[in-house]
């Protein structure tokens, strides 16, 4: 799809045609399966303030932890005993991460015969590259959005060309690389999340995660209205139909578990689903956006969730 038909189909009146299609091509490429990633948040330091994120470095409402190798392997481990296949490892993007520590950590996740997904922020090559030499298969780094200015004023720390080239080096190194962004972030446009979708397919993204922007209370974006999930539907329609292949992610953000939004999520083309596992004495400090905290017991939440999913008439796996 071309960028000026992608900006049509997501400003078109009647989207079913494409909800169809992406569905049709996530049933050709997946079958009926749905993945449910574990997702261990294991420390909230962060040192950059992007203005969207409840745990940028600014917000002193929160208190910092990170949990400790033994706690994080034994979460990993009863998250295997579950019955998930994938541990997602998340943290802030902190540079003063001890990496020969979290490398150890790698290797004894991945003894349990499971996929390992880092999520830690922008990376040196050379750091990239110890994290697989000690058995991370995937990496996910959104770039939340191609608009250039936009990025700029929200990432006071960041750099754009830094990020996609961070993306670049993780597909070099042969990781599994995930991608994404926000929908509905203030002062973004249509052609703005086409631009978006087709760097998602320049990129030739592996795994990719699309969901509406929520406001967070902590946050220079506090005031902004949320963004739409109808919008944040079709752009995964359309992440489906550039990548037919791909892994995409139903975020939290678009409501899986409320049933009103629970069956559409699933046709949408998305076959993937990640589960907050963190312990709840941390888990209300990492909070990226405003959300519901229940308490975490690994192996009732994995059984309700793969209720919900064989409910929807897919197969959780
Ligand atoms: S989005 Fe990531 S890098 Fe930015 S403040 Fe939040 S945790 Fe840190």
């Amino acid at each position: 799809m071309k960028k000026s038909e992608i900006v049509a189909a997501l400003n078109e009146k009647d989207f079913s045609h494409f909800y169809e299609k992406a569905d049709l091509i996530r049933y050709r490429e997946k079958g009926d399966y749905v993945f449910i990633r574990a997702i261990i948040e294991f420390s909230n330091y962060c040192s950059r303030r992007c203005a969207y994120c409840g745990i940028n470095a600014d917000n002193k409402n929160i208190s910092r932890y990170r949990m400790t190798a033994s706690e994080i392997t034994d979460t990993a481990e009863a998250a295997v005993k579950a019955g998930y296949k994938t541990i997602v490892l998340q943290s802030g993007e902190n540079h003063k991460e001890d990496k020969k520590e979290l490398g150890r950590i790698i290797r004894a996740i991945k003894k349990n015969q499971v996929a390992v997904t880092l999520s830690i922020g922008e990376l040196s090559y050379n750091d990239l590259s110890y994290f697989k030499e000690c058995g991370a298969d995937r990496y996910l780094l959104k770039h939340e959005t191609s608009d250039t200015d936009l990025y700029r004023s929200l990432h006071p720390d960041g750099n754009f060309e830094e990020r996609i080239k961070c993306l670049r080096n993780i597909k070099k190194l042969g990781f599994e690389a995930g991608g994404g962004f926000m929908v509905g972030l203030p002062g973004q446009t249509i052609e703005s999340i086409a631009d978006d979708l087709l760097l998602l397919k320049e990129l030739q993204c592996d795994m990719a995660g699309i969901g509406p922007f929520i406001p967070h209370p902590d946050t220079p974006l506090s005031e902004s209205g949320s963004g739409s999930t109808e919008l944040s539907k079709r752009a995964m329609a359309i992440a489906r139909i550039l990548l037919p292949k791909a892994n995409l992610t139903v975020t939290t953000a678009l409501g899986i578990l409320d049933p009103k939004e629970r069956d559409s999520a699933f046709h949408c083309g998305a076959n993937v689903i990640m589960k907050k596992i963190t312990p709840d004495e941390y888990k209300e400090d990492y909070c990226i956006y405003p959300a519901r905290f229940d308490r975490t017991d690994i192996i009732k939440d994995r059984r309700e969730i793969e209720r919900i999913v064989v409910q929807t008439g897919r197969r959780p796996i």
